[in-house]
């Protein structure tokens, strides 16, 4: 195997503004983490493209907000894969993992068109922001509505009194021969035309048909060119909107990297009593695998008399 080349993939969120006022944009472009998270070792197709949408949808709505701390993405349903997460830190560090029935999957059971229902099945979509202790946890819950990740986020945001806001979302199926494991988002929000009491503005606009024209731009990106290498953000950017014009920002970086430590499952196993833990020993030990990076950690007797120990 030679040399992946990801072209422009390198993990990273892109701000733009088109230049129709009160329009702001967001590409994200994941190709290195969607390897280390939903590479084709770890998942079948099916499930490793749905977890690719969901990190890459993930990324591109938290780098609209403003927090410090962890923001947490979510599908729960009742099909085969019952669970697909993602967090993103304010500091770029994203990791995810999805949870899956092998058997039911196997087996395909649930007939149902797209993804999002044969998979996920009926539930629901989570966003959190937890920007740690003494403050307001922000919460989102909304139905999962759609055949699609992507559907689904615009359910959401119709149904909410949010920004109005317009999403594309792909993932490459990395299973197919030539295929690197990659996923894009592009996201258009319209601006709320708030001006101080009075004043006109000239730069805010309220245009419905400029909205219109900018999702129908948007619409008509392919999957394929959200993907290509060989197409770099600028090129994509004013192939769609070059008619408006558009202004590029500073690319943010993102990358993988788990929050999991030593500390952190010694912290949790000792919120249990030790003879609950003792009695989950197997060959005389306690094995804890992290579910986002499946890294595992092993402890026995007499390491679990010191963790007690000092308690
Ligand atoms: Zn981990």
């Amino acid at each position: 195997m030679g040399v992946v080349d990801y072209g422009p993939f390198g993990d990273y969120v892109l701000p733009f503004q088109i230049e129709t006022p009160g329009i702001r944009g967001r590409l994200v472009r994941l190709g290195p983490a969607v390897e280390a998270i939903a590479g084709p070792d770890r998942y079948p197709p099916a499930v490793a493209i749905i977890l690719a949408e969901t990190l890459a949808m993930g990324a591109v709505l938290a780098s609209g907000l403003k927090y410090d701390g962890i923001f947490t993405l979510q599908l729960q349903g009742d099909g085969p894969v019952d669970m697909v997460m993602m967090d993103l830190r304010s500091n770029g560090d994203m990791r995810g993992y999805a949870r899956f029935d092998a058997d039911r999957l196997a087996a395909g059971s649930i007939v149902a068109s797209g993804p999002v229902p044969r998979l996920i099945g009926a539930g629901q979509m989570l966003f959190t922001v937890d920007q740690g202790p003494n403050t307001e946890r922000y919460q989102g819950v909304t139905p999962l509505e759609g055949a699609t990740v992507g559907e689904c986020a615009h359910a959401y945001f119709h149904h909410s009194e949010q920004v109005q806001t317009a999403i594309c979302l792909a993932a490459a199926d990395a299973s197919l021969p030539q295929e690197r494991p990659r996923a894009a988002a592009l996201m258009l929000q319209r601006l709320p035309a708030a001006a101080p009491e009075g004043v006109i503005d000239p730069f805010l606009s309220d245009s419905d048909d400029d909205w219109r024209r900018a999702v129908a731009l948007l619409s008509s990106v392919s999957p394929a060119e959200l993907l290509s290498a060989d197409l770099d953000d600028e090129r994509l950017l004013f192939q769609l909107f070059h008619e408006d014009g558009v202004r590029i920002y500073r690319q943010r970086p993102l990358r993988h990297r788990c929050r999991c430590s030593q500390h952190q499952v010694e912290v949790t196993l000792r919120a249990f009593p030790k003879a609950e833990i003792e009695a989950l020993m197997v060959d005389g030990r306690i094995t804890v695998t992290c579910e986002f990076c499946k890294l595992t950690y092993a402890f026995d007797a007499p390491a679990l008399d010191r963790l007690y120990a000092t308690r």
